[in-house]
């Protein structure tokens, strides 16, 4: 009787364990919740023109802290929950997922690794925080929505990181690159990579998606000053104030932007 008790749990039990063999055990509450999270930003994202058919946003597992979560290679804007993979600390896909992977999971691996405080990455290529990347003007905050961007922004050289061999397709697609991207990221919230995009990162992903639209329209607003004339930027102090205030807020545009992507579907 107990014999037959225990087979039939083990038969009931058996299904389960191979359940989440395919990306996060989404029968955890907690990581159910992170997965919509993260399926609503990838939407956000594609609907402020953040990404088009490439970037990506990851989010830290809240089960395992060396692993995080991130969309199967597909667009941003047609990611579910059932595309969401699971990779470990050096980028490797957990689980026996055989779906392909974004080959800039690097750029989320290596940053989770060297920043304990982060817990959600955005890259992406918007066109007008590119000039940053390749001229001399240091994309700094303009406006009190981008004191994040602190003292200015770092560059990330991809010739620099890639040695021997510095003529590289300028993705960070190994852990090497991927190294190298998080030292020039530094402690800052957000690293321009040059001649190719940005990447934010947050301690939560409603203000990783905050950082990384509020990143494209200082660059814009930035542009247009420059324009101008010699812009004034905020002080250190002014950057810093602003942004605990502002971070604060962040939740009221991430509920607008949301519907906003809802309703764009
Ligand atoms: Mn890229």
């Amino acid at each position: 009787m107990l014999r037959a008790s225990i087979a039939i749990a083990a038969a009931l039990l058996l299904p389960l364990s191979f359940a989440h063999a395919e990306g996060p055990n989404l029968q955890d509450p907690k990581v159910k919740a992170l997965v919509d999270e993260l399926v609503v930003a990838n939407h956000i994202l594609y609907n402020q023109g953040v990404v088009d058919g490439f970037g990506h946003i990851s989010a830290r597992s809240p089960l395992d802290s060396t692993h995080f979560f991130m969309s199967r290679s597909v667009a941003p804007s047609a990611v579910t929950a059932a595309d969401i993979m699971e990779f470990d600390a050096d980028g490797a896909v957990v689980g026996g997922d055989q779906r392909a992977p974004y080959a800039e999971r690097f750029i989320h691996s290596e940053i989770y690794k060297a920043r304990g405080d982060v817990t959600s990455v955005v890259h992406g290529h918007s066109p007008s925080v590119i000039p940053y990347g390749v001229s001399h003007v240091p994309l700094r905050p303009v406006f009190h929505m981008s004191g994040f961007l602190g003292k200015g922004t770092p560059i990330f050289e991809i010739r620099d990181a890639a040695g021997a061999e510095p003529d590289t397709d300028m993705l960070v697609k190994t852990p090497r690159l991927g190294t190298g991207l998080a030292q020039a990221l530094g402690k800052s919230s957000v690293v321009l990579m040059r001649g190719h995009g940005f990447t934010a990162v947050a301690y939560s992903v409603p203000v990783a998606v905050f950082r990384a639209v509020y990143t494209d329209q200082n660059a814009r607003i930035e542009s247009e000053a420059l324009k101008l004339g010699r812009p004034q930027f905020l002080s250190e102090e002014e950057a810093m104030n602003a942004q605990t205030s502002m971070e604060k807020l962040s939740v009221r545009s991430w509920e607008m932007w949301k519907v906003q992507a809802a309703s764009a579907k």
